[in-house]
């Protein structure tokens, strides 16, 4: 299995924490110039950044927008094109959640989990094609979520944003198959990060819970294995659909849930 990418430039959005930051150092140690994004403290993101430029040997920037907007996507695509003269793999990771009944599901938070999770995938997809094309290859991988595939009541925005980047995903599977260019899901179950922890509060609000019901009777209640998926293994999927040996796969939808869509 070929994964040496040396020469080649992979953009990961949300990078600077949770499953982003594990594929941005993957994908660094095989000897890719990287583009990291999301937010955080700008003395820990220099401190990652610099670390993932010692693991490859190669370039890494930090481009921190704001991908709930157009704009500011758009400049990010720009910064990388500055960069490297393109992007060859694309990683459509960033991704917020909000847990609530649908009737009270605040409009300005729907709006924004469909900006960022959904529309900010179609908008690096259109601005980084161009030079996929080019150069007849091409990886795009999205974090979609097991809730690409299936439902859990109080997440109604994080649910439809994550049905519609399989979608997505299927529709330039299609359209780019003859031009060496592959885009796939990847749909984890759930991955202990900050996302995750972050959720606990609302949904023992939400359910009237306990942490330690939060965590056992929801979190964990769908996925068989009982134990959370790691960053890690989550990023070896990305890697190994970068390789050669995964360029007939496109179109796919790869669950890493611990069984949680078998049932
Ligand atoms: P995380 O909270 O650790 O990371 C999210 C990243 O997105 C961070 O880098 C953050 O700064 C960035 N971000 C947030 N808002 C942004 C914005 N407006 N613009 C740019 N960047 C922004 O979360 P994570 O768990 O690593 O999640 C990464 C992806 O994995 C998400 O798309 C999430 O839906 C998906 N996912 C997570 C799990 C899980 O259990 N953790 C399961 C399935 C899918």
């Amino acid at each position: 299995m070929s994964t040496s990418f040396a020469g080649k430039t992979a953009l990961i959005t949300g990078s600077t924490s949770g499953i982003g930051l594990a594929y941005a150092k993957l994908l660094a140690a095989e000897g890719a110039n990287i583009v990291i994004n999301g937010f955080g403290d700008a003395d820990e993101i220099e401190k990652e950044r610099l670390e993932l430029e010692k693991a490859s040997g190669a370039k890494a920037i930090y481009s921190g927008h704001d991908l709930t907007k157009v704009e500011e996507i758009e400049a990010m695509m720009t910064e990388a094109a500055d960069a490297f003269g393109g992007v060859d793999i694309l990683i459509n990771n960033a991704g917020m959640q909000h847990v609530a009944p649908v009737e009270e599901f605040p409009v300005e938070k729907w709006n924004l989990i469909i900006a960022l999770n959904l529309n900010s995938a179609f908008h690096t997809t259109r601005l980084a094609v161009p030079y996929m094309k080019e150069r007849k290859w091409g990886r795009i991988i999205q974090t979609a979520s097991a809730h690409s595939l299936t439902a859990s009541p109080f997440k109604s925005a994080y649910v439809t944003a994550k049905h519609g980047l399989a979608g997505f995903t299927k529709t330039i599977a299609l359209e780019l198959a003859t031009f060496g260019i592959t885009a796939n899901c990847i749909s984890p179950g759930y991955v202990w990060t900050p996302l995750v922890e972050k959720q606990i509060p609302d949904t023992m609000k939400a359910r009237n819970m306990t942490r330690e019901q939060v965590m056992n009777d929801v979190l964990l209640a769908g996925q068989p294995t009982k134990q959370f998926v790691t960053v890690d293994q989550v990023a070896a999927m990305a890697l190994y659909l970068c390789s050669d040996a995964a360029a007939n796969i496109t179109g796919a939808n790869m669950s890493i849930d611990g069984g949680w869509t078998a049932q």
